[in-house]
């Protein structure tokens, strides 16, 4: 399984800024969009932010990490 592979399955809930609905997203998506758009009111979520940015590399390198766990894995 590929970084890429593991990042599709990994998800997690990103509040809405506007609506406060959580949707979710896959780390992959994450870290590799600025944006998206809400699916409750379609208001703009924005991930180029300072704080997301960095949560986005941090999120990236545990994605990384993580990755030597999985290999050995049975399929
Ligand atoms: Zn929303």
């Amino acid at each position: 399984m590929s970084t890429e592979e593991l990042g599709y399955i990994l998800k997690m809930p990103v509040p809405c800024p506007h609506c406060l609905q959580e949707s979710e997203q896959t780390v992959a998506f994450l870290i590799n969009n600025e944006n998206f758009g809400c699916l409750e009111c379609g208001g703009m979520v924005d991930l180029a932010s300072e704080e997301w940015v960095a949560f986005r590399q941090k999120l990236s390198e545990a994605l990384t990490a993580l990755q030597p766990y999985f290999d050995p894995l049975p399929q």
